[in-house]
């Protein structure tokens, strides 16, 4: 089992000080925080294609790195990145061959039928599916909304730049979309 796995590895891990060379603190060294993608492929492509080292930036990651709710977990991990932990410039960086790319609610809520889930707890939703579970058509323009949305946020200071780029996940490589200067 994985768990079984994870724990065995990481007792070793700990008792051979494999985290030695990964010491740091909570502030990031380079002043900035990145919203990105959970995709696989970005786990240390990104880090690595940006020359980010452990400490360097905050991190944040969604589905898509889509932000469209001034609201949410996102947002809020943004601001607690600026205003408690001196990150001064936001990178939103989605990237090319998303998962969430032409994800419609229709489709999404078919999978979750298949998976058992069934239609009275969709019925019961404080939100309907489509107002919350679609993807993007296009990864720049969900990438210049989200950067739209944190842009326009009052509590994010004026001086504070957002930049939006998109990163191709088998090269690394990254496209200006916005520069935030
Ligand atoms: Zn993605």
């Amino acid at each position: 089992m994985l768990l079984d796995d994870i724990l065995a590895f990481n007792e070793k891990f700990v008792e051979e000080k494999g985290y030695e060379r990964y010491v740091t603190d909570k502030i990031p060294n380079k002043r900035a925080v990145i919203f990105t993608c959970m995709d696989t492929r970005l786990i240390e492509l990104l880090p690595q294609a940006l020359n980010l080292k452990n400490g360097d930036v905050k991190m944040v990651k969604n589905a898509g790195a889509i932000l469209k709710d001034p609201y949410d977990s996102v947002m809020k991990s943004i601001l607690v990145a600026i205003h408690a932990l001196q990150a001064d410039e936001v990178f939103v960086i989605g990237h090319h061959r998303c998962g969430m790319t032409g994800l419609e609610s229709d489709g999404f809520v078919e999978l979750m039928k298949e998976r058992g889930i069934d239609q009275t707890a969709i019925d019961r939703l404080d939100k309907a599916p489509e107002e919350w579970l679609n993807g993007f058509e296009d990864v720049n323009d969900s990438v210049k909304q989200s950067v739209q949305t944190i842009e326009n946020h009052p509590l994010l200071p004026a001086d504070v730049p957002v930049h939006g780029l998109v990163i191709d996940p088998k090269t690394g490589k990254l496209d200006l979309v916005q520069k935030g200067y």
